[in-house]
């Protein structure tokens, strides 16, 4: 009898397609295969082997098998079926994610061999502006055996000063030596007594799977926990993985891993090119005992070894794939961590109120850390009423009052905005005409420093004019706050002081934020203005002051998770103050002093906070009390979006789901795409994920409207 086997290919197709296999060929789940595919020749990825077909089809043989080995080994592929069904996207294209870009493609899972390199001098007659390649072979000197030239690079070394040591002979080839560690082993900090009690709270890995949220305050040294653990429960055998939300941002975590062990440490993010991705993949698959830290998408890769999961910052959105399959890359490590019956930390100072739920039920262990490390105290938070206050670009007296002290006494300060550019609206004061893009629903932001206005939802952009561009009056002016101004208004106010931007647009100019750092980092006053990305994980040691521009956008936002977001936001901030030894203080300016929500922000307890908006989404049934989903569709009319929507609103009828919609989307035209939803809430997951797979199977089938496209997002960030 003819052995057939199932086969999955990248494509957008909720369904698998059946070949023949030769008699002398044999196959196992997720090896790659190459098979005939309309006109094409395409790699697949085996589902299943000797299965029946469906009678009446006549079958293509299977043309080639890429590999002896599966690419998904068994637990990849069963975490990623299990995706596939829970967030209802097709299992091709869920697998295909598990794949470098290398091996999507069909090309052979083969290593290039990779340079190492050992030093053979200090370098003492390297000239002294030769500071880069000191630190190089400084770097080098730690490893007696040699460092891969991915761990060079990933050290934050490049290419150019690798090569330059080479032709001055400081530096040689060297063989290659699997997972090693600094020779000069790395004495780390000892833990504190409330440190050594918290870690004593987290898993133990030979109890199986456990699931533990680690709820540290900021600056407590969580970081340093999640080491320590690695160090005490890691085998020398065993794969670990590390998630963090952005690896650019905060190159200094790597640095510190890379401290304790050395070139166990692998990297993955989206900055990787296809041979080093193809690369660390090869690693992963092979077993071989690294500790990966990764964004994301870490959390697909074949480990076949894994043995502890980490998730730093597990509040963070970045976890959540915004298009195509869209994961929760921490719901799947818990999932993971089930499946491999190992242990899973979830780390934050603002724990998502998921995470937080599931503490309280039990589903997941609580272990807490609420001072901070070495002689550094949480920061004082104020409110500052700003309702009559007279501001300049956005400062009240107060705030900039603070500012000249904190900056008089040598220290620094960081104020947070948060929009980019210099304003987000120009306005006619004399026609009240707002100059709005033409592609959306939106207002274009004013960008001074380009003399542009551009549209943060699509790519548009047009010159800046200095006339209403409907009434030609001259009383045409930017309303409202962004870092420009800010950064403009600081700098004619502290004149002998750096003013430093961090925005995507500053940061993109420089090439790094770390360049940009490099003023904050040597310790002498300055001030910092920027957006959400100063929020991120960074230990500044000498900022004592932070002052938040404006909280109120996030308190009346029709998202239900914009309070959540808000009051993260403001604590992550507030948390890179007073992270040395002085104490710091945040001021909140805000026009609602009263809120609830700001008032209880002032006591600093995180819990407290979390309870409250959790009494709200019990109240208002939704998540974590409700399971969501959301299908969403767009095209080039309003009424296209909603007649998709409208069709399919009577198939999710089911007992207990509610159906809200469909209704345009908050930004209802975006890119001249005319986008609607339906959210669809339910008590009850099973159902839930029932209803949906039949929703998306009519879908399937459905021609739909010319121009249009429609999604599915299970457990959506942004409704
Ligand atoms: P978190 O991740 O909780 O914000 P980190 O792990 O980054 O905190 O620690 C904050 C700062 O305190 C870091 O500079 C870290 O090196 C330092 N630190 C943490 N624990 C200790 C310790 N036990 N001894 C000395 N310094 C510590
Ligand atoms: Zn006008
Ligand atoms: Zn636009």
């Amino acid at each position: 009898m003819t052995k057939v086997v199932r086969i999955a290919m990248n494509r957008p197709l909720r369904r698998l397609f059946d070949y023949t296999l030769g008699a002398d060929l044999s196959l196992q789940p997720g090896q790659r295969v190459q098979v005939p595919f309309g006109r094409q020749q395409i790699t697949g990825l085996v589902t299943a082997v000797g299965v029946t077909p469906p009678p009446g089809v006549s079958l293509k043989p299977v043309r080639s098998v890429m590999e002896s080995w599966p690419a998904l080994p068994k637990e990849t592929l069963r975490l990623l079926s299990w995706a596939s069904d829970y967030y209802q996207h097709p299992l091709g294209e869920c697998l295909f994610t598990a794949l470098p870009p290398a091996l999507r493609r069909g090309r052979p899972a083969l290593r290039k061999t990779e340079a190492w390199w050992r030093a053979r001098s200090s370098g003492a007659q390297l000239p002294p502006q030769a500071h880069r390649q000191k630190a190089l072979l400084a770097w080098l000197l730690q490893y007696s055996q040699g460092a891969a030239t991915s761990a060079i690079l990933s050290a934050g070394f490049n290419r150019s000063q690798l090569k330059t040591l080479e032709q001055k002979q400081l530096i040689e080839a060297a063989e290659p030596v699997l997972a090693t560690t600094p020779t000069e082993s790395f004495a780390a900090p000892t833990l504190s007594p409330a440190q050594t009690d918290t870690a004593a709270q987290l898993p133990d890995p030979a109890q199986g799977f456990s699931a533990c949220l680690l709820y540290g305050i900021t600056g407590s040294g969580k970081t340093e926990i999640y080491l320590h653990y690695l160090k005490q429960h890691l085998g020398e055998q065993d794969q670990a993985l590390v998630l963090v939300p952005e690896i650019n941002l905060t190159p200094q975590t790597v640095a510190r891993f890379q401290r304790y062990f050395g070139q166990r440490i692998v990297v993955w993010h989206s900055a990787l090119n296809d041979g080093q991705r193809l690369d660390t993949w090869l690693k992963i698959r092979h077993g071989e005992p690294v500790i990966l830290i990764g964004t994301r998408s870490a959390v697909l890769l074949p480990f076949t070894g894994l043995r502890t999961l980490i998730v730093d910052e597990e509040h963070d959105s970045s976890y959540k794939q915004g298009d195509g399959f869209r994961y929760s890359a921490r719901d799947l490590a818990v999932y993971r961590a089930h499946l491999n019956k190992c242990p899973v930390i979830l780390g934050s100072a603002t724990p998502s109120l998921e995470s937080w739920h599931n503490a309280q039920q039990g589903k997941y262990t609580l272990a807490t850390l609420e001072e901070r490390a070495g002689n550094a105290r949480p920061p004082q938070i104020k409110l500052l009423d700003i309702r009559s206050r007279p501001l300049e670009g956005g400062l009240s007296r107060p705030a900039l009052n603070a500012i000249k002290q904190v900056l008089d006494n040598g220290e620094q300060v960081l104020v947070y905005v948060n929009r980019r550019g210099f304003a987000p609206v120009m306005m006619c004061f004399d026609c009240g005409h707002m100059v709005e893009c033409p592609r959306c629903d939106t207002r274009l932001t004013y960008h001074r420093r380009d003399n542009a206005m551009r549209c943060h939802h699509c790519d548009f952009q047009a010159a800046a004019t200095s006339q209403c561009p409907k009434c030609q009056s001259d009383a045409f002016k930017p309303v409202g706050q962004g870092t420009e101004r800010s950064e403009d208004i600081l700098t004619t106010a502290f004149p002998d002081t750096p003013v430093v931007r961090v925005d995507r647009d500053s940061t993109q100019r420089k090439g790094s934020i770390q360049a940009i750092l490099q003023t904050v980092n040597t310790g002498e006053p300055c001030i910092l203005v920027g957006t959400q990305m100063l929020a991120k994980g960074h230990d500044f040691a000498n900022v004592t002051l932070v002052v938040v521009i404006n909280a109120d956008g996030g308190l009346f936002s029709v998202d239900f998770r914009a309070p959540e977001q808000l009051l993260q936001t403001l604590l992550q901030v507030s948390g890179r103050a007073g992270r040395g030894d002085k104490p710091g203080t945040v001021l909140v300016q805000t026009c609602h002093s009263d809120h609830p929500l700001l008032r209880t922000l002032c006591t600093g307890h995180y819990g407290d906070m979390a309870e409250q908006l959790l009494v709200e989404r019990e109240g208002g049934q939704l998540p974590p009390y409700r399971a969501m989903a959301i299908f969403r569709a767009e095209a080039d009319t309003m009424e296209k979006s909603l007649q998709i929507l409208d069709t399919i609103k009577p198939l999710a009828q089911a007992p207990g789901l509610e159906i809200w919609g469909p209704l345009p989307a908050l930004i209802a035209r975006r890119a001249d795409r005319y986008r609607a939803q339906l959210v669809i809430n339910a008590d009850n997951r099973k159902r839930l994920s029932k209803t949906l797979a039949n929703v998306c199977l009519h879908l399937d089938q459905q021609k739909q409207p010319s121009g249009s496209r429609w999604m599915i997002d299970v457990d959506p960030q942004e409704t």
